[in-house]
């Protein structure tokens, strides 16, 4: 079967047991679960024309297979998580790799022993690996941020130009601030690796959906407990009730179609968007992508190229190397980052981690802490830095909470 799709108009939600607010992994994984291993009648509701949240992908003009809201490439130790994704597609072997353009010579990122050569020269970068080994160990992950503390001038100069050539100019594109003035887990995800391996992720389980994540989130969609209505938002069609009329007040109920839902709702949106922003809007950077074909192959050696010294851009990715696509032409996409301003016409794609935007968050949260039948989940409602494997891992476990089992093995 496909996925059961309904207009919203048409919908008798008596016949619910569950409301699934977003079909990203948070949402799709919940539905499914919620209905295959819940046996409930589970309504997705989706604000876009389409399924898949931020990895939905689908052939640009050219044939290619493009994917719309970033580069999307899975990686995970979560057994649980990857076990979880195979069933419902099959999967391609594939290890990404990165590198960064220094003035037109390629680098690989992490920063590791083969960058530090080109860096370097080979004679100065062994004696700097041999100082790294001494220090850290070998096959170590330092973040940038710790390698900068060390006092040995020698580990301060491999610093120095890891900060100033991969992560200063990069930072400040992405996240308009410099590399100390975002928190520390977001440079940690691309520490200095005291390796050989120039792959961006070293976790036990990596590839992707051979046929696309599309087709993966069609098939997870697929169930006769689930119905899912596309275009169709959120605040427009839950009334929420409160405990009394202070800005303070509670979320006492939602009501849908003029009933009050006691099922439970799980809701993978931006928390403040559904509040209508009345504390403020929580800040996020959002992106703009150029795509291009070309009439070739390929246009880069491997599947992103980083951009940590010069252009305006971020990176640039082509597509064929991370989807195996064989195909005469190709297509890239260049990532813009900048604030996010208007929830009309932009998509908040990351949270900006500091503990003013946490409290910031929690006063959201506080919001909808006593109706119990209210869930939370996701990078956007959590208003956190998650990989799709994180996210996959939470809706698991919110689904053993909720269909009353204790996570499997
Ligand atoms: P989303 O995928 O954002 O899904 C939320 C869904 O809810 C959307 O479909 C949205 O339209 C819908 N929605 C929102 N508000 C409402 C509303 N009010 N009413 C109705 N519907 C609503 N992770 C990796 O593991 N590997 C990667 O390589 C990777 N690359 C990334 C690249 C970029 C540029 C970005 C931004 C993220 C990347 N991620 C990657 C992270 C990944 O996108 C997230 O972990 C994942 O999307 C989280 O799933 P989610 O369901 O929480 O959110
Ligand atoms: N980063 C950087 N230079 C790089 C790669 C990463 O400065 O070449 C920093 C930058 O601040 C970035 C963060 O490390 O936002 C995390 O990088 P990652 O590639 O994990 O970002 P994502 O793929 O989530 O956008």
């Amino acid at each position: 079967m496909g996925v059961r799709y309904s207009a919203f108009k048409d919908i008798d939600i008596a016949e619910f047991d569950a409301v699934v607010v977003g079909s990203g992994f948070a949402g799709a994984v919940t539905a499914r679960e919620l209905a295959e291993r819940g046996g409930k009648k589970v309504l997705v509701i989706e604000k876009r024309s389409h399924i898949g949240g931020n990895m939905y992908d689908e052939l640009d003009d050219a044939g290619i297979l493009v994917h719309r809201y970033g580069p999307h490439i899975f990686h995970t130790n979560d057994k649980r998580a990857f076990d979880y994704v195979r069933r419902f597609t099959e999967w391609r072997d594939y290890q990404h790799e990165v590198l960064a353009d220094w003035y037109g010579t390629y680098m690989p990122v992490p920063f590791n022993k083969n960058s530090m050569e080109i860096a370097f020269g080979e004679e100065k970068a062994a004696h700097l690996i041999d100082k790294l080994i001494a220090t850290f160990g070998d096959e170590r992950k330092v973040p940038i941020i710790e390698l900068r503390e060390q006092d040995d001038p020698e580990l301060s100069e491999i610093a120095d130009f890891v900060y100033k050539n991969v992560f200063l100019y990069y930072t400040q594109k992405q996240w308009g601030l410099t590399p100390e003035e975002v928190d520390p887990s977001v440079t940690a995800r691309v520490p200095v690796f005291i390796s050989r391996d120039n792959r961006y992720f070293q976790d036990a389980y990596q590839g992707m959906p051979l046929h696309g994540y599309t087709p993966l989130f069609e098939n997870m969609l697929s169930h006769e407990g689930i119905v899912v209505c596309l275009d169709t938002e959120a605040e427009s069609v839950f009334d929420l009730e409160f405990a009394n009329g202070s800005e303070d007040s509670p979320l006492s109920g939602i009501l849908i179609k003029g009933r009050r839902f006691d099922g439970p709702i799980v809701y993978t949106g931006p928390l403040d968007e559904l509040f209508l922003s009345r504390f403020g809007r929580l800040p996020y950077r959002t992106l703009d992508f150029k795509y291009e074909t070309h009439d070739k192959k390929h246009v880069l050696p491997c599947g992103t190229v980083n951009f940590t010294v010069t252009e305006d851009y971020t990176r640039i990715t082509e597509f064929t190397y991370l989807t195996g696509q064989d195909s005469d032409k190709t297509t890239i996409m260049k990532e813009y980052s900048h604030a996010y301003e208007d929830p009309s016409t932009q998509i908040p794609y990351y949270a900006i981690i500091s503990d003013e935007n946490a409290a910031h968050y929690n006063r959201y949260r506080a919001l909808t802490e006593p109706l119990v039948n209210f869930h939370p989940l996701g990078r956007l409602a959590e208003y956190r830095y998650y990989n799709m494997d994180v996210i996959i891992g939470r809706a698991l476990a919110l689904a053993d909470e909720l269909v009353g089992e204790g996570a499997q093995a």
